[in-house]
């Protein structure tokens, strides 16, 4: 373990431009469930294809709202881990450029990172499909409350809906700004993430180097130049400590 720190640490030092891929995994450690680990993972007991999914969202809005959406109000009022806290002050310190998420429970900006480039959306606001009015999830949450399924728009009276990436979505801009990212990245660190879900997982293919920090195995291991497999707070505190040590 030591030896794979002092070594993500050198690999830190000597890159110049270091982005950040995250995934489910880093907020495991506040409390959220993640999609694939084996046995706690949400998905061993309903189908993410199916509950987060534009299929369900728009032709059976009464599932969706029963189960996907429940499963985001499941990640607000949590807070964010030393994982988290680690990467901001990483980011404050200019070891790494900026973080590129997978996850939508806006905890790296709650940990204080600046630079979050969101490429699933997130779960702070919703908007109409007809007018595109935003608003915040909140609107969303009191109407379907008062058992308004789908919840609709005060302006236009459209459909409402989350401003989350469901499967069969688009990806929204932050995406396209995270690929130019990778692509002239000479490193990229990804903390907790199964790398399954595509296109995602073809970020780390284009930058120079990679580093993983994965409890559970990926498809890119063998060709990540490190793999450290242990919990995502505990390796980037210690990353973190060296760094700031000068180690
Ligand atoms: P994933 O669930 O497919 O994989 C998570 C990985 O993290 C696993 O390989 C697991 O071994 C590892 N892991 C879990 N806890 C860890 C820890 N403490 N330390 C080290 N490793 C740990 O996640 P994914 O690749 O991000 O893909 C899932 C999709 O689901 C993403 O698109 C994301 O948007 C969404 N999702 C988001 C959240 C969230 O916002 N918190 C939660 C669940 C799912």
């Amino acid at each position: 373990m030591n030896e794979n720190i002092i070594r993500a640490c050198d690999m830190i030092k000597e890159a110049t431009n270091t982005w950040v891929l995250s995934g489910a995994g880093i907020s495991t450690e506040s409390g959220i469930p993640d999609f694939r680990s084996p046995k706690v993972g949400l998905w061993n007991k309903i189908d993410p294809m199916e509950a987060l999914s534009t299929e369900v969202l728009y032709n059976n809005p009464k599932k969706f709202y029963d189960i996907g959406y429940k499963l985001l109000l499941g990640m607000e009022d949590v807070e964010p881990n030393k994982g988290h806290l680690a990467l901001a002050e990483m980011e404050k310190l200019g070891f790494i450029k900026g973080i590129i998420t997978q996850n939508i429970d806006g905890l790296h900006q709650k940990g204080g990172s600046k630079n979050v480039l969101e490429i699933h959306g997130h779960i702070r606001t919703g908007r109409c499909i007809n007018c595109g009015k935003v608003v915040k999830l909140s609107v969303l949450t009191e109407k379907v409350n008062k058992n308004q399924i789908p919840p609709k728009c005060d302006k236009c009276n459209g459909m409402l809906r989350p401003d989350v990436v469901m499967f069969g979505d688009n990806l929204p801009e932050d995406f396209n700004i995270a690929w130019e990212n990778s692509k002239t990245a000479d490193l990229m660190i990804v903390v907790g993430s199964s790398l399954t879900v595509a296109p995602a997982n073809y970020l780390p293919q284009m930058a120079s180097k990679v580093i993983i920090i994965n409890i559970g195995e990926t498809p890119m291991d063998k060709h990540a130049d490190l793999v450290i497999r242990d919990k995502i707070g505990n390796v980037l505190t210690k990353i973190l400590d060296k760094l700031k040590k000068g180690e």
